[in-house]
């Protein structure tokens, strides 16, 4: 396949989220990366995934990320449903986690209380929880918890199986075209817009007027090369509008 829609570099969770939906979309997608298992990948240590209020914490001042992972989070569900239609693979995802605050972190109380009033500004129930309650919670005693927040409506997801689906769509998917190479640099033509694809460290470029940078944390050093002007990259998410 060539004459590509859109590069997307990185085949974490992230690039091969977007490639499939993108795909989906009807667009000619290029994923550009080795896989998802790569030394140095974030997606295979995940766990839980879908975290809205337990991602929160006392330093977050700006509801902006709060509001984001919410709406990011309702979204899920049809999102698995369609990686799942191309694969029949399922992924295990469901609602119902537990925070703890241990002995060992002081700022873990405040946290919880953090999250209690995130979840009250989003509408989500929250409910103290005696930590001794916790099915199989058995930790160190330097760890020994002191406060539990029950949050019935935070979503989990199954992580590693949720790679497997993405990598099987990605394959299967006719729209993607998986390129097993690592990109060097975003190419940026002189007086265009906007990038024009990316160049791969074998010399290969791969050209699309749209590039999206899903690299993980190399994706820094992949714009650190190649630095476009102000204006030619943009955040792929703008809140629609800020919590009260
Ligand atoms: C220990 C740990 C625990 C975590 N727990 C959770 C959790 O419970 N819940 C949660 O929501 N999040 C968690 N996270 C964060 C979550 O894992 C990441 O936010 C998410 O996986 C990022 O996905 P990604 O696709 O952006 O990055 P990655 O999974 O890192 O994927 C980036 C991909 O890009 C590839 N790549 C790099 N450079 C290039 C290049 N030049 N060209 C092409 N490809 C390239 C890499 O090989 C990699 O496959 C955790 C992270 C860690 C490290």
């Amino acid at each position: 396949m060539c004459g590509h829609e859109v590069v997307v570099v990185g085949s974490g969770v992230l690039g091969m989220a977007i490639a499939v939906a993108a795909a989906d979309a009807g667009l000619r997608v290029a994923l550009v990366g080795p896989g998802y298992g790569t030394r140095g990948a974030a997606s295979p240590a995940a766990a839980a995934m879908l975290g809205v209020v337990g991602e929160h914490t006392l330093a977050d001042q700006d509801r902006t990320d709060l509001v984001f992972r919410h709406e990011s989070a309702l979204l899920w569900p049809g999102r698995i449903e369609a990686i799942t239609a191309h694969t029949g693979i399922g992924v295990p995802f469901s609602q119902g986690t537990v925070i703890i605050a241990n002995l060992n972190h002081p700022a873990d109380r405040n946290n919880l209380e953090a999250m209690r009033r995130a979840a009250e500004a989003l509408g989500l129930p929250v409910e103290d929880l005696d930590p001794r309650q916790v099915p199989g919670l058995r930790p160190a005693p330097r760890h020994a918890p002191v406060a539990a927040l029950a949050c019935p409506d935070e979503g989990w997801v199954d992580a590693q199986a949720l790679l497997v689906a993405l990598d099987t769509a990605c394959r299967r998917h006719p729209g993607v075209e998986r390129i097993p190479g690592t990109a060097r640099s975003v190419l940026v033509s002189a007086g265009a817009p906007a990038a024009t694809g990316v160049a791969l460290h074998d010399d290969t470029h791969v050209v699309s007027d749209r590039v999206v940078l899903a690299a993980g944390a190399a994706t820094g050093t992949l714009l650190g090369r190649s630095p476009p002007s102000p204006g030619r990259y943009q955040r792929c998410w703008q809140p629609r509008e800020s919590a009260s």
